[in-house]
């Protein structure tokens, strides 16, 4: 799985560096040829700062896709709610939290890091992205270590001719395979196709798995082998399928579903899919 190339590359910088480069050797000399002092100095601030701007609005955190993969790698039963949590939905889907209220939250709980990932959306996670950024300048934030937030997106498709959902992982929603799906509506036809969605996710350099395997009208045991072959890279093993207070995932359910998830060397990923107004419950 690679990054899409972005316009922005390394590549492009570099190029742009040679001519800002010769524009500032121009302006070494007045114009009666007499050499003034220019900065060499002016030149590189200038390009650092613009190599900072770009790499961060090519690669933002939420797009962090290495270390999500190292963060999935070491989920565990007792990760999921208070150290992390890979599902929950904002009031730009279905869900009763304002981005902002939720941020203010998964600080209070000291999450470390989450994924906001709304059906079919990522304004939700936008405005949160937003807050966050916002929050890291105040002096509140000095002391603390802000939680890592990914970006994310719920995506309704079909698999083996059943409804399933797939959640969507620190992809760049600007590209062009899933764009589409971020529009506020559940795909249709072909588009629908599990195999499409991982496909649409893995060009946008994402990590696509399968939500909530034991919540749908098939067997997972049938489910989860259908979806390695479209490419998934992982499966939400620790989910909790009715709504225990306190949260924890299903033991039954988590113990099949890590059994195939180790048979298939899928990541395993941990959430409470909130709806409701708290990170700690599903409802
Ligand atoms: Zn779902
Ligand atoms: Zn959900």
């Amino acid at each position: 799985m690679h990054r899409s190339s972005s316009p922005l590359s390394a590549d492009r910088i570099f190029m742009d560096s040679i001519e800002i480069r010769q524009s500032f050797k121009a302006l070494d000399y007045s114009r009666d040829g007499k050499k003034i002092e220019t900065s060499h100095f002016t030149f590189e601030a200038f390009m650092s700062a613009k190599l900072a701007t770009v790499l961060t609005s090519e690669n933002p955190a939420g797009q962090d896709v290495a270390a999500l993969r190292q963060v999935f790698a070491s989920i565990t039963a007792e990760s999921c709610p208070h150290l992390y949590n890979f599902h929950m939905h904002t009031t730009h889907s279905d869900g009763q939290l304002q981005p902002e209220l939720l941020m203010e939250q998964a600080i209070d709980l000291s999450l470390r890091g989450f994924a906001i990932t709304d059906h079919h959306r990522v304004t939700g996670y936008q405005a949160a992205q937003d807050w966050l950024d916002l929050w890291r300048q105040t002096a509140q934030a000095m002391d603390r270590t802000p939680p890592r937030l990914w970006i994310g997106t719920e995506i309704t498709s079909q698999l083996l001719e059943t409804e399933v959902h797939i959640l969507g992982f620190a992809f760049d929603p600007n590209q062009r395979a899933i764009a589409p799906y971020l529009n506020g509506t559940a795909p249709t036809g072909e588009a629908a196709e599990a195999g499409n969605v991982i496909s649409a996710i893995h060009q946008a350099g994402g990590l696509a798995v399968l939500a909530h395997p034991a919540r749908y009208r098939r067997s997972f045991h049938d489910l989860v082998p259908a979806a390695v072959e479209c490419g998934i890279d992982g499966v939400e093993t620790y989910y909790a399928y009715n709504n225990p207070k306190p949260w924890q995932p299903s033991p039954k359910e988590t113990q099949q579903v890590r059994q195939l998830s180790a048979h298939y060397r899928l990541l395993n990923t941990c959430g409470t899919d909130t709806h409701g107004l708290s990170l700690l419950q599903r409802l």
